[in-house]
């Protein structure tokens, strides 16, 4: 079986898939680590339309506690190891997250798809006007819009929502000669069939991730382990080979 080193040459096209688990040695727990809650809430009570309508206080008072533990926190060797593979390949690299804790934005990282949206942004539920997080009055139990006084709600994609860019991803996928998946389970769809649609294309998958992913059977090469302490020599022998 052929790896990485060996398919990859100056012209290749790399997309990156992250998850939680990249996070996680910045000190930002995964959904797994809390046995499938996100900070000890059903996803349904934090992460769905029917939770903010049933309780917008709830909702708003978690992500302003996301928020400001993604403020509290720094990219780790694993993001930093992504950026260096970009600023190496421009514009033939892709960063697709499913994060929202902004940590690849800060990395530096710029041709970057948060397919999931961020903490640092969010929208009016009247007007639609988008609003960086950090310009709102987080003192209000319910945040207003800056613009026509509504309520905001945080610019993060709940379950049953549509994921962001989903085009440009799937252009992407389409061009790319190598998919690497770090620190997702496998389980939350539609990101966890790229793999799938990647290797029915014909790229090399390579997945990094602590435990085996659910999807462990669609990826060619698998480095099991922490992201932060794998990802930067494995990038670094890739790099050797792209430049
Ligand atoms: P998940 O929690 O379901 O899975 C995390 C995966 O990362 C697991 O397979 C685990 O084995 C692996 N992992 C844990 N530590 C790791 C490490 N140090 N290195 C490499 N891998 C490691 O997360 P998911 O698959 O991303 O899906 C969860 C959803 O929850 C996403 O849509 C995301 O938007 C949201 N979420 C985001 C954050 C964040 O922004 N940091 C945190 C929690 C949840």
């Amino acid at each position: 079986m052929k790896n990485a080193f060996d398919i990859l040459n100056p012209q290749s096209r790399i997309m990156v898939l992250t998850g939680a688990g990249i996070s996680a040695e910045s000190g930002i727990r995964t959904f797994r680590d809390s046995g499938g809650l996100w900070e000890n809430h059903p996803v349904d009570d934090v992460a769905s339309p029917g939770g903010f309508r049933r309780d917008p206080k709830l909702v708003w008072n978690f992500y302003k506690q996301r928020y400001e533990q993604a403020l509290s926190v720094q990219p780790n060797p694993g993001h930093l190891a992504l950026k260096k593979l970009e600023d190496v390949m421009g514009d033939r690299f892709w960063l697709v997250t499913q994060n929202v804790d902004g940590l690849h934005d800060r990395a530096g990282n710029q041709n970057l798809i948060e397919m999931h949206g961020s903490l640092h942004s969010s929208f009016c539920t009247a007007c639609g006007g988008n609003h960086p997080t950090g310009e709102l009055d987080l003192e209000m139990e319910l945040p207003t819009c800056p613009a026509c006084n509504k309520m905001m709600r945080p610019d993060i994609v709940w379950f049953g929502e549509m994921p962001y860019r989903m085009d440009e991803i799937d252009a992407l996928l389409n061009k790319s000669n190598l998919l690497l998946v770090i620190g997702t389970s496998g389980v939350v769809y539609p990101a966890a069939g790229f793999v799938m649609r990647a290797k029915y294309l014909g790229a090399h998958t390579v997945s990094v991730n602590l435990d085996a992913p659910d999807n462990d059977a669609f990826f060619d090469e698998i480095h099991q382990g922490k992201a932060g302490t794998i990802l930067p020599d494995l990038l670094d022998s890739w790099i050797e080979k792209l430049s």
